[in-house]
């Protein structure tokens, strides 16, 4: 030490009650202090212990053994605990600053940080050493918490499968984990103190930065919608659950974000909504013409018909049967029976209008509701009908099938109760029609 020689210097000019003085007030000033302490006289292998350290450590006396106090501390710490001092005395540090386990009065050995400085005589021989110890093992257990509460968590985050993330105070990601970092296609190194602007798109980043303002300024979890492009190229649908994080002293430090990827739920959900969508419609047609079938014809023909009445409306009916069809199935197949069904199906939507209902109510037999149609009108588009249907031509394994229909007509007015019964007339109309030699339009009222 520089002031070694200056202060053995100031002792020795001292006089007896000076001295006697100084050592009263130093004694004083160990007990005061909070710390435990000793000196180390080299010269007699014995050391002054200070009335903490004694009690500490469960000694009677104040004079104790350099083997005591070597005894006290733990074995894994003898021989880091001497190096360092026997560092110091070769003038290598300074002063002595470590850390070791000394065992206190009830034998349990507790955490402490030793600091020490030596006094040297004028040769340069160390003849005395003052070390102070502070009892650390509260500051140990709660960093050994705190290090395995973050080791845990750090568990926790890493085998997540879903993307968490921390920001600080000014949106700058403080913790990421594995799954993020691999979903954005970037290290985790170039991720920390980044913020959402450097990760992602412009429109996206904005989005985000917008949530996490709500988050801080509502103070409590918040669930949003984002949609990034990820980094295999494709757009992303995740909702994120962000929620704000505060110190232990109630600060408000930063946001942090959970994240789940609903992009496969969704296609799925539209995957399965087209499928229903698809098999309602299945529901309601014919599979082979296309046209809606009898469930189908007489639920929508009812609409049709009280809307007729609520309005008073007119609403006219065709029953249309091809003649002697089981001359075209005879001749031809029933192959070519079926390709004919489709064509006159695709010939009759081609005349009819959009909001005319065409239903198949048997095997060639079909139904045709026609909306704001009166009675006379109904005879020209069923005439009509008839007509194109002669003309139309089915080409069938290089043959041409032809054929005509007889049709009958129904119609729907205040009185009739309901579209059986309107469809029945239509019938008995068919009938006639068959009856006065087919290839005709007939009606029965
Ligand atoms: P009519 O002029 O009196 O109506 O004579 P028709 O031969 O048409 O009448 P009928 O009811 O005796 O015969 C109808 C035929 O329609 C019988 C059946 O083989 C045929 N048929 C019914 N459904 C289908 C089908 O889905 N495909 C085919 N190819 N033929 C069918
Ligand atoms: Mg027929
Ligand atoms: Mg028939």
């Amino acid at each position: 030490m520089k002031n070694n020689s200056s202060s053995t210097k100031r002792i020795e000019d001292m006089s007896k009650a000076d001295l006697l003085e100084e050592v009263e007030r130093l004694n004083f000033f160990i007990k005061a202090t909070m710390e435990h302490a000793y000196e180390w006289n080299l010269d007699k292998d014995e050391l002054f212990i200070s009335e903490k350290l004694a009690y500490f450590m469960g000694c009677n006396e104040q004079f104790i053994k350099l083997n005591t106090m070597q005894e006290s501390i733990h074995p894994d710490h003898i021989e880091s605990h001497r190096d360092n001092i026997v560092a110091h005395f070769k003038g290598r540090t300074n002063r002595v600053t470590m850390e070791f386990q000394l065992q206190d009065r009830e034998n349990k050995y507790r955490w402490v940080a030793e600091n020490g400085i030596s006094l040297r005589d004028d040769t340069g021989r160390t003849i005395r050493y003052v070390g102070t110890i502070r009892d650390i093992t509260g500051q140990k257990d709660a960093e050994d918490q705190m290090l395995e509460s973050s080791a845990r968590l750090l568990a926790i985050t890493e085998s997540a499968s879903t993307p968490i993330t921390l920001k600080d105070n000014e949106g700058r990601y403080i913790m990421v984990n594995d799954i993020f970092c691999k979903n954005r296609g970037v290290t985790r190194a170039k991720t920390i103190g980044k913020t959402v602007h450097d990760l992602y798109t412009s429109d996206v980043a904005a989005t985000i930065a917008v949530q996490d303002k709500a988050t801080v300024e509502s103070g409590r979890a918040m669930q949003f919608e984002i949609n990034p492009i990820e980094s295999d190229g494709q757009l992303h649908t995740l909702i994120s659950e962000r929620f704000p994080i505060f110190s232990a002293n109630g600060k408000l430090t930063g946001v942090g974000g959970i994240s789940i990827d609903i992009t496969e739920r969704k296609k799925q959900d539209a995957a399965l909504r087209a499928s229903e969508r698809e098999m309602r419609l299945l529901a309601n047609i014919d599979s082979l013409t296309g046209a809606k079938n009898r469930r189908s014809f007489f639920a929508t023909g009812n609409q049709e018909l009280a809307r007729s009445k609520r309005y008073k409306r007119p609403l006219s009916i065709l029953m249309m049967d091809i003649d002697r069809f089981k001359i075209v199935n005879d001749d031809f197949g029933h192959a070519a029976g079926d390709a004919v069904l489709k064509n006159l199906v695709n010939a009759c939507r081609e005349m009819l209008r959009e909001q005319d209902i065409l239903g198949r109510l048997g095997g060639e037999e079909f139904g045709i509701i026609l909306p704001e149609i009166s009675i006379n009108t109904a005879y020209s588009i069923a005439e009509r009908l008839r007509l194109q249907l002669m003309k139309l031509e089915t080409v069938s394994e290089d043959k041409v099938i032809r054929f005509t229909v007889s049709i009958g007509l129904g119609k729907c007015e205040k009185d009739t109760p309901t579209l059986e019964d309107a469809l029945s007339q239509a019938d008995r109309a068919l009938y006639k029609a068959k009856q006065e030699g087919r290839n005709r339009v007939c009606q029965e009222f």
